[in-house]
Order: C-alpha cells, then structure tokens, then sequence
C-alpha cells in the first residue's frame, strides 16, 4: 500500500508556512513504513523540530485509474484521521535546495493513523486536535482548496489507487512542534480518533 498526501490544501496553513496556494493539487507519498499504529511516538534523532500536521484520511477501497470527479466517492467508504508528521527543518533545507522531501516526510513512524469510521456513520467530518488538553487545529473538508472528489480523481491520473492506499488530504492552520511528553488527541465527529503521546 502507499500514503498519498496532498500538500496546502487549506489557505490558512499554506499562508502559515509563507508558501503560495496552490492551483493545482501537490502531492507526495510516505513509504507504508510510514504508518504507525501505536499510540507512542518516539522523537527521531535526525531532527530537531518534528511537526504535527492533523489531516483528514480517506482509505481506497477499489482498484481505479484516471477515475473521473463523479465516480470519486465510490472508492473510499472508510475515514479517519492520521497526523502527517513532518522534520520541518529538514523540509526547510529540502525546500531551499530544490530537492525532494522524503526525509523531512516520509520516514519511518511519520504517519500516526486513528481509528476507521464507515463514512455513513459519520454526522460531520469535523475535526479537531488537542495538545495537552488545549485545541490546536480544527478544520472541516468545506474549507478545503481541492476537495475530496477533486483530489482522487487528480491522483489516480498519474497513479493507480489500490485497494487499502491511503490518503491524507491536507492540514488546516495550527501545526507546531512535538516536545517529548506531549500528548495528543485527535477527534472526528466528536468520536475520539487518535491518541498519541511523544516519547
Ligand atoms: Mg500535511
């Protein structure tokens, strides 16, 4: 399986880092050695300021290719959140040079992943996220740039969706640094989604 993650799909954040909106949908994949199901995060040496960034996660659920806007929600019944965890100074010199971003974002542990809602069961898809008991981000898909039909169908143009690929759809404004003993909690719908504590 592979992690797709669209970058500045949310004016706030985009602004929040100084870069531009974009006009069309940026993407990147994490390796599947990316995702961490436990709910402990150990702080990686190579950096010095690791990043959360709360996403909202569709899970694929079928084979698909240049999949067209309309048919997009066919292919995900399941959501949850994931943090889109992130060496932000490693990205910084990435970015400066010019060179790809897999170290800042694709390293081992760097996509914490919460529990799986069927899509139905959710009332909302709003979402939030707690550091140490006080809110840091929130965000809904409404306020989304690319929208989730939108970001599927742009994907699947230059690769194929597989069953159980994941996609992570942007964060909203409100990123920071993890400092060991933080605690995080993230919810959807008010369903409590993930938890987290940085070791
Ligand atoms: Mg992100």
């Amino acid at each position: 399986m592979k992690i797709i993650c669209i970058g500045r799909n949310y004016i706030d954040h985009a602004k929040e880092l100084n870069n531009p909106v974009p006009e069309i949908p940026i993407f990147f994949v994490k390796p599947d050695t990316a995702l961490l199901r436990t709910h402990e995060f150990y702080l990686p040496p190579f950096s010095s300021n690791i990043h959360y960034e709360l996403e909202l996660v569709v899970k694929i659920k079928k084979v698909g290719k240049c999949i067209s806007k309309r048919f997009a929600a066919k292919y995900y019944d399941e959501i949850s959140l994931g943090l889109d965890l992130t060496a932000r100074d490693l990205q910084e010199e990435c970015k400066k040079k010019g060179l790809p971003w897999e170290i800042a974002k694709g390293f081992d542990s760097s996509a914490p992943i919460g529990k799986w809602y069927p899509k139905e069961d959710l009332k909302t898809l709003d979402f939030y996220l707690l550091k140490n008991g006080v809110k840091v981000q929130e965000g809904n898909p409404s306020q989304m740039l690319f929208d989730l039909d939108h970001i599927i169908a742009y994907v699947s143009k230059f690769m194929t969706l597989k069953k159980g690929d994941l996609i992570f759809t942007g964060t909203p404004a409100g990123v920071g640094k993890m400092n060991a003993g933080d605690v995080f909690e993230a919810f959807l719908d008010t369903k409590k989604t993930l938890n987290l504590t940085v070791r």
